[in-house]
């Protein structure tokens, strides 16, 4: 394993650093949280921005260290994440790059890349989370269509989405990993019902999707009939093992914000929280490390990242939440303010332990793919 950069790779921070330097101070300013239709436009604006500038590929086109490297360098400049495109760009985009036909990248890879087209996700459903495989919603076959029934929950940024990557049950009769297949649906066909949830923190950033009789195209099918339990395990490696990646970098900020803000406030005169920031300083630095070297074997091997990617996911989601109560100590009572800094984030962070597969399931996942202890009744 070799976690050192080539001339090209070098050759293209500097490249992207200075194209940040001068692009991000012409960006108009974020809206508010809760306005979901301007978050959509701003992300997608951006993205668009870098398509122009010949950093759209990034996402899954240019080699994994490619994408690292731009990670870094733009959350340290401090550019926009992927927002409201998340699901496009970091899992329903490589998974049509890695599982659709040429037609099908043909037809959905540019539009997110570009920003055009933002996706989101329509797996869980109530009686279908950490049980995915129980998924209930029905599609049948009539002609060149399916027929999709049934409803979907935590459908994240479903208010503002274009397509769906749906998994839907097309043969009720096999055992229940093999009747599933996975489809792109377009979000404004007939029969669709978005309604929102509101979150602790106040955001309707998810919702409940109701399908009464949805027809999809065939050939929006990715993978093949049935087929779609191997092509979900290619969505949930990128969703665990590559999207969260950019945020451990933005973690390390706060920290170091954290660490300056409690300098400033007196809060660093207390031994037991400078532990604290010390031990989350060496955790994100060993996540980050980690990240590099599954990067570094998904390159190695030419294929998609591996079960590593339920380590990091697990770990990084309780450093993430251990970093914010952290902050909730260096702000003191101002924790109770939600238009302080990092409040909401911290609010938010516990879900970071549920969505992509909670942390119980993570733990099961390690146990028996990585460490091959015998399988939990
Ligand atoms: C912020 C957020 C965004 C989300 N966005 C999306 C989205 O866009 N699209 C989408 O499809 N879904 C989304 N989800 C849903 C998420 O994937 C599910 O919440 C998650 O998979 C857990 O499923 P569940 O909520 O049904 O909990 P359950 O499966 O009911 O689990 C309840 C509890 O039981 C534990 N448990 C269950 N089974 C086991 C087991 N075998 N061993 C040990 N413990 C077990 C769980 O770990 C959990 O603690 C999102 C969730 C959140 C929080």
């Amino acid at each position: 394993m070799d976690l050192s950069y080539t001339p090209a790779e070098e050759e293209f921070r500097a490249r992207l650093a200075k194209w940040l330097g001068t692009t991000l101070p012409t960006l108009p300013p974020k809206p508010s949280p809760d306005d979901w239709p301007a978050r959509r436009a701003y992300d997608t604006g951006w993205q668009r921005m870098l398509y122009d500038a010949g950093y759209g590929e990034v996402h899954w086109d240019a080699s994994p260290t490619l994408r690292l490297i731009f990670l870094e360098e733009t959350e340290k400049a401090g550019a926009p994440y992927v927002g409201a495109n998340f699901v496009g760009l970091l899992h329903a985009g490589p998974t049509i790059a890695a599982e659709g036909t040429p037609g099908q990248r043909e037809r959905w890879l540019g539009p997110i890349l570009r920003g055009d087209e933002v996706w989101c996700q329509g797996f869980s459903e109530p009686g279908a989370g950490s049980d995915l495989a129980a998924l209930r919603t029905r599609a049948w076959r009539d002609g060149d269509h399916y027929v999709v029934s049934g409803s979907k929950i935590w459908t994240s940024h479903a208010e503002v989405a274009d397509w769906c990557e749906l998994l839907v049950r097309t043969d009720p009769d096999a055992p229940k990993h093999r009747g599933i297949t996975w489809l792109a649906m377009p979000m404004d066909a007939d029969g669709i019902t978005v309604r929102p949830l509101r979150t602790l923190a106040g955001s309707a950033e998810f919702a409940e999707v109701f399908l009464d009789e949805v027809r999809v195209p065939v050939a929006n099918r990715v993978g093949a009939e049935n087929d779609g339990w191997r092509v979900t395990m290619v969505t949930l490696s990128f969703e665990r093992g590559t999207a969260f990646v950019g945020e451990v970098v933005a973690c390390r900020r706060v920290l170091a914000e954290l660490a300056r803000t409690a300098r400033d406030n007196g809060r660093w005169d207390d031994p037991g929280l400078r532990r604290r920031l010390g031990r989350l300083n060496a955790e994100f630095r060993a996540l980050w490390r980690l990240t590099q070297w599954n990067v570094s074997e998904a390159e190695a091997s030419g294929s998609v990242p591996g079960v590593g990617g339920s380590v990091f996911k697990l770990r990084y989601s309780h450093a993430r939440q251990e970093l914010y109560d952290t902050a909730a100590d260096v702000l003191g009572t101002g924790c109770l303010d939600l238009d302080r800094p990092w409040v909401a984030d911290r609010l938010s962070s516990l879900s970071y332990t549920i969505a992509a597969g909670t942390s119980q399931i993570q733990r099961n996942i390690v146990a028996e793919r990585i460490l091959g202890l015998p399988k939990g009744r």
